[in-house]
Protein backbone atom coordinates (compact mmCIF):
# COMPACT_ATOMS: atom_id res chain seq x y z
CA UNK A 1 0.00 0.00 0.00
CA UNK A 2 0.96 3.81 -0.36
CA UNK A 3 0.27 6.97 1.13
CA UNK A 4 -3.31 8.27 0.30
CA UNK A 5 -3.76 12.03 -0.08
CA UNK A 6 -6.42 13.89 -0.07
CA UNK A 7 -5.51 16.54 -2.45
CA UNK A 8 -5.60 13.44 -4.78
CA UNK A 9 -8.97 12.17 -5.02
CA UNK A 10 -12.03 13.42 -6.77
CA UNK A 11 -14.87 14.42 -4.45
CA UNK A 12 -16.81 11.26 -5.84
CA UNK A 13 -13.42 9.65 -4.59
CA UNK A 14 -14.02 11.25 -0.97
CA UNK A 15 -17.55 10.64 -0.80
CA UNK A 16 -17.08 7.05 -1.39
CA UNK A 17 -14.48 6.89 1.52
CA UNK A 18 -16.81 8.40 4.08
CA UNK A 19 -19.50 5.72 3.14
CA UNK A 20 -16.82 3.38 5.04
CA UNK A 21 -15.06 5.51 7.29
CA UNK A 22 -14.83 9.36 8.98
CA UNK A 23 -11.09 9.37 9.60
CA UNK A 24 -8.86 11.65 8.80
CA UNK A 25 -4.99 12.63 9.46
CA UNK A 26 -4.26 16.36 9.98
CA UNK A 27 -0.88 17.67 9.55
CA UNK A 28 0.14 20.91 11.14
CA UNK A 29 3.85 22.20 11.54
CA UNK A 30 5.42 25.80 10.77
CA UNK A 31 8.01 27.59 8.09
CA UNK A 32 10.93 28.96 10.68
CA UNK A 33 14.35 28.32 10.79
CA UNK A 34 15.86 25.12 12.50
CA UNK A 35 19.61 25.90 13.32
CA UNK A 36 22.04 25.74 10.37
CA UNK A 37 22.04 21.87 9.32
CA UNK A 38 18.04 21.38 9.32
CA UNK A 39 15.77 23.09 6.72
CA UNK A 40 13.02 25.28 7.22
CA UNK A 41 10.44 23.05 6.99
CA UNK A 42 11.18 20.63 9.27
CA UNK A 43 7.97 21.25 11.57
CA UNK A 44 5.97 20.09 8.33
CA UNK A 45 8.47 17.70 7.16
CA UNK A 46 8.58 15.36 10.47
CA UNK A 47 5.10 14.89 11.20
CA UNK A 48 4.20 14.56 7.42
CA UNK A 49 6.56 11.72 7.21
CA UNK A 50 4.82 10.05 10.01
CA UNK A 51 1.79 10.63 8.53
CA UNK A 52 2.40 9.09 5.44
CA UNK A 53 3.63 5.51 6.99
CA UNK A 54 0.44 5.71 8.89
CA UNK A 55 -1.58 6.47 5.75
CA UNK A 56 0.36 3.64 4.44
CA UNK A 57 -0.74 0.95 6.90
CA UNK A 58 -4.49 2.21 7.96
CA UNK A 59 -5.38 3.78 4.44
CA UNK A 60 -6.48 7.00 6.31
CA UNK A 61 -5.88 9.72 3.99
CA UNK A 62 -3.88 12.79 4.65
CA UNK A 63 -5.15 16.69 4.65
CA UNK A 64 -2.96 19.11 2.74
CA UNK A 65 -0.11 19.92 4.87
CA UNK A 66 -1.36 23.48 6.97
CA UNK A 67 2.08 24.64 6.59
CA UNK A 68 2.82 27.44 8.78
CA UNK A 69 2.18 28.29 12.45
CA UNK A 70 2.93 30.46 15.13
CA UNK A 71 6.73 31.26 14.81
CA UNK A 72 7.10 34.68 16.56
CA UNK A 73 10.62 34.22 18.08
CA UNK A 74 12.34 32.71 14.97
CA UNK A 75 11.68 36.16 12.87
CA UNK A 76 15.02 37.34 13.20
CA UNK A 77 16.53 34.56 11.71
CA UNK A 78 15.17 34.35 7.61
CA UNK A 79 13.18 31.61 5.99
CA UNK A 80 10.30 31.91 8.98
CA UNK A 81 6.91 33.39 8.37
CA UNK A 82 4.65 33.50 11.53
CA UNK A 83 0.96 33.77 12.22
CA UNK A 84 -0.43 35.09 14.88
CA UNK A 85 -2.08 32.50 17.69
CA UNK A 86 -5.47 34.32 16.89
CA UNK A 87 -5.32 33.74 13.00
CA UNK A 88 -3.93 30.05 13.94
CA UNK A 89 -7.40 29.38 16.18
CA UNK A 90 -9.30 30.89 13.84
CA UNK A 91 -7.81 28.69 11.10
CA UNK A 92 -7.36 25.71 13.26
CA UNK A 93 -11.06 25.91 13.88
CA UNK A 94 -12.52 26.54 10.45
CA UNK A 95 -10.64 23.17 9.46
CA UNK A 96 -12.20 21.52 12.09
CA UNK A 97 -15.75 23.09 11.42
CA UNK A 98 -15.35 22.67 7.41
CA UNK A 99 -14.29 18.79 7.83
CA UNK A 100 -17.21 18.24 10.06
CA UNK A 101 -19.57 19.43 7.54
CA UNK A 102 -18.28 17.04 4.96
CA UNK A 103 -18.58 13.91 7.26
CA UNK A 104 -15.11 13.69 8.85
CA UNK A 105 -15.83 12.55 12.80
CA UNK A 106 -12.49 11.20 14.10
CA UNK A 107 -9.68 14.28 13.04
CA UNK A 108 -5.98 12.76 14.11
CA UNK A 109 -4.35 15.86 14.30
CA UNK A 110 -0.50 15.68 13.84
CA UNK A 111 1.44 18.91 14.78
CA UNK A 112 5.02 18.93 14.46
CA UNK A 113 5.42 22.39 16.31
CA UNK A 114 5.13 23.85 19.60
CA UNK A 115 4.18 27.16 18.93
CA UNK A 116 0.74 25.73 17.78
CA UNK A 117 -0.62 24.12 21.20
CA UNK A 118 -1.99 27.26 22.51
CA UNK A 119 -3.89 27.62 18.95
CA UNK A 120 -5.03 23.64 18.98
CA UNK A 121 -5.99 23.55 22.42
CA UNK A 122 -8.06 26.09 22.61
CA UNK A 123 -9.50 25.09 18.77
CA UNK A 124 -10.05 21.22 20.21
CA UNK A 125 -12.20 22.70 23.01
CA UNK A 126 -14.24 24.85 21.35
CA UNK A 127 -15.47 22.23 18.51
CA UNK A 128 -15.99 19.51 20.65
CA UNK A 129 -17.78 21.60 23.20
CA UNK A 130 -20.25 21.71 20.38
CA UNK A 131 -20.31 18.80 18.48
CA UNK A 132 -20.43 16.20 20.86
CA UNK A 133 -20.06 13.33 18.20
CA UNK A 134 -16.38 14.86 16.96
CA UNK A 135 -13.42 13.01 18.33
CA UNK A 136 -10.17 15.16 17.92
CA UNK A 137 -6.74 13.38 18.55
CA UNK A 138 -3.85 15.97 19.23
CA UNK A 139 -1.01 14.56 18.88
CA UNK A 140 2.68 16.62 19.52
CA UNK A 141 4.66 13.84 18.57
CA UNK A 142 8.14 15.20 20.97
CA UNK A 143 5.72 15.30 24.02
CA UNK A 144 5.01 11.75 23.67
CA UNK A 145 6.06 9.52 26.63
CA UNK A 146 7.17 7.30 24.72
CA UNK A 147 9.97 9.43 22.98
CA UNK A 148 11.23 11.14 25.78
CA UNK A 149 11.44 7.46 27.74
CA UNK A 150 13.53 6.39 24.69
CA UNK A 151 15.63 9.63 24.09
CA UNK A 152 16.76 9.01 27.84
CA UNK A 153 17.62 5.21 27.32
CA UNK A 154 19.31 5.89 23.82
CA UNK A 155 21.21 8.82 24.92
CA UNK A 156 20.72 9.84 28.31
CA UNK A 157 18.85 13.21 27.42
CA UNK A 158 15.84 15.26 25.80
CA UNK A 159 16.72 18.14 23.63
CA UNK A 160 14.77 20.94 22.18
CA UNK A 161 14.48 22.88 19.23
CA UNK A 162 16.44 21.58 15.91
CA UNK A 163 18.52 19.31 18.45
CA UNK A 164 19.34 15.18 18.52
CA UNK A 165 15.33 14.07 18.07
CA UNK A 166 14.41 16.59 15.24
CA UNK A 167 17.87 16.06 13.49
CA UNK A 168 17.35 12.47 13.53
CA UNK A 169 13.99 12.09 12.79
CA UNK A 170 14.75 14.31 9.40
CA UNK A 171 17.63 11.65 8.97
CA UNK A 172 15.16 9.37 8.57
CA UNK A 173 12.60 11.39 6.78
CA UNK A 174 14.61 13.36 4.56
CA UNK A 175 19.04 12.67 4.98
CA UNK A 176 19.74 14.70 1.60
CA UNK A 177 18.50 17.81 3.65
CA UNK A 178 20.69 17.51 6.94
CA UNK A 179 23.90 18.58 6.68
CA UNK A 180 25.13 17.28 9.88
CA UNK A 181 29.16 18.43 9.28
CA UNK A 182 26.99 21.71 10.70
CA UNK A 183 24.86 20.50 13.21
CA UNK A 184 25.46 22.64 16.29
CA UNK A 185 23.42 23.45 19.27
CA UNK A 186 23.51 25.77 22.00
CA UNK A 187 23.54 23.69 25.12
CA UNK A 188 21.85 24.82 28.72
CA UNK A 189 19.02 26.99 27.14
CA UNK A 190 16.04 26.44 28.69
CA UNK A 191 12.52 26.18 27.19
CA UNK A 192 11.16 29.84 28.16
CA UNK A 193 14.02 31.50 25.53
CA UNK A 194 10.47 31.54 23.26
CA UNK A 195 9.19 34.27 25.30
CA UNK A 196 11.73 36.79 24.40
CA UNK A 197 11.53 38.68 21.52
CA UNK A 198 12.86 37.72 18.04
CA UNK A 199 16.01 39.61 17.97
CA UNK A 200 16.89 38.89 21.70
CA UNK A 201 16.43 35.29 20.25
CA UNK A 202 18.96 35.44 17.41
CA UNK A 203 21.33 37.18 19.78
CA UNK A 204 20.93 34.77 23.19
CA UNK A 205 20.97 31.53 20.40
CA UNK A 206 23.05 32.87 16.92
CA UNK A 207 22.65 29.50 15.73
CA UNK A 208 19.09 29.23 15.76
CA UNK A 209 19.45 25.70 17.67
CA UNK A 210 19.78 24.27 20.41
CA UNK A 211 20.66 20.94 22.13
CA UNK A 212 23.90 19.46 23.11
CA UNK A 213 25.48 18.07 20.26
CA UNK A 214 22.68 17.28 17.17
CA UNK A 215 25.37 15.96 15.49
CA UNK A 216 25.24 12.70 17.79
CA UNK A 217 22.20 12.15 15.29
CA UNK A 218 21.85 9.01 13.23
CA UNK A 219 19.60 7.53 10.49
CA UNK A 220 19.41 4.04 12.93
CA UNK A 221 18.10 7.20 15.84
CA UNK A 222 15.61 8.58 13.63
CA UNK A 223 14.06 5.28 12.48
CA UNK A 224 13.56 3.89 15.58
CA UNK A 225 11.92 7.17 17.03
CA UNK A 226 9.92 6.77 13.59
CA UNK A 227 8.74 3.26 14.31
CA UNK A 228 8.14 3.66 17.71
CA UNK A 229 5.82 6.64 17.00
CA UNK A 230 4.17 5.28 13.78
CA UNK A 231 3.22 2.13 16.26
CA UNK A 232 1.74 4.08 19.05
CA UNK A 233 -0.23 6.30 17.01
CA UNK A 234 -1.56 2.87 14.81
CA UNK A 235 -2.69 1.44 17.84
CA UNK A 236 -4.83 4.09 18.62
CA UNK A 237 -6.16 5.06 15.60
CA UNK A 238 -6.94 1.60 14.56
CA UNK A 239 -8.37 0.84 18.40
CA UNK A 240 -11.65 2.42 19.89
CA UNK A 241 -12.24 6.76 20.18
ZN1 LIG B 1 11.02 21.93 15.07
Amino acid sequence: MRPIYLADLSWPDVEEYLTRDDRLLLVTGATEQHGRHLPVGTDNIIPFTLAERLSTRTGIPIAPVMNYGASEAHMAFPGTFSLSTETLQAVYLDLIQSSYRQGWRRLFIMNGHGGNIAAWSWAATVATKVKKDLKLYLSHWWTEARVRDFMREAVGRNEGHAGLEETAMMMAARPYLVRLNEAQGHADISEDIWTHSAEEVRQLIPLGAIGENPAQATTDLGEQLVEHLVREYEALIQGPW
